[in-house]
């Protein structure tokens, strides 16, 4: 079911404009209006659903194929030397549009992007620990 309120929805609809660049009956995928880099798009579902937790699994499986087929065309229109797949759920994470999607990122060898995270070495119990409670144990 569309949302009224959501302006992916609306993008579905044709309600409001898009730079289309690729569709199948599941998914379409369109330019981002603020590209972190040249060619940045975004793939989403045709159905409506807020995000990772809540998006059937049909449709996550749809929208990640659609993915890989935009990073090829990324890569063989636009030459770029590797690409970047980004879902952001809740604004904790960075979520600002509340319909799932996608975010296809080409990337270029000279591009100004840096990792948003600093990865550090974690000791082994601290890993066993918080390993243990998402096995629920
Ligand atoms: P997120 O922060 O992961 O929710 O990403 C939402 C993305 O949607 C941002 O990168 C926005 O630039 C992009 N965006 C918002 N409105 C539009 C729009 N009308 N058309 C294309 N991209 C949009
Ligand atoms: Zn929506």
């Amino acid at each position: 079911m569309p949302d009224d309120d959501c302006i992916f929805c609306k993008i579905v609809a044709g309600e409001l404009p898009s730079e289309i660049v690729q569709e199948d009956e599941h998914t379409l995928a369109f330019m981002d209006i603020n590209p972190w880099t040249r060619g940045h798009a975004l793939v989403i579902p045709r159905n409506h659903s807020r995000n990772l937790y809540e998006a059937p699994e049909e449709d996550l499986a749809h929208s990640t194929a659609a993915a890989k087929r935009l990073a090829l065309r990324m890569r063989d229109a636009l030459g770029c030397d590797g690409v970047n797949v980004l879902n952001c759920c809740e604004p904790a994470a960075w979520q600002t549009v509340f319909h799932l999607h996608l975010h296809v990122i080409p990337r270029y060898d000279d591009d100004p992007l840096q990792l948003p995270g600093q990865p550090r070495e974690a000791e082994a119990d601290e890993l066993a620990r918080v390993a243990s409670e998402l096995r629920g144990g």
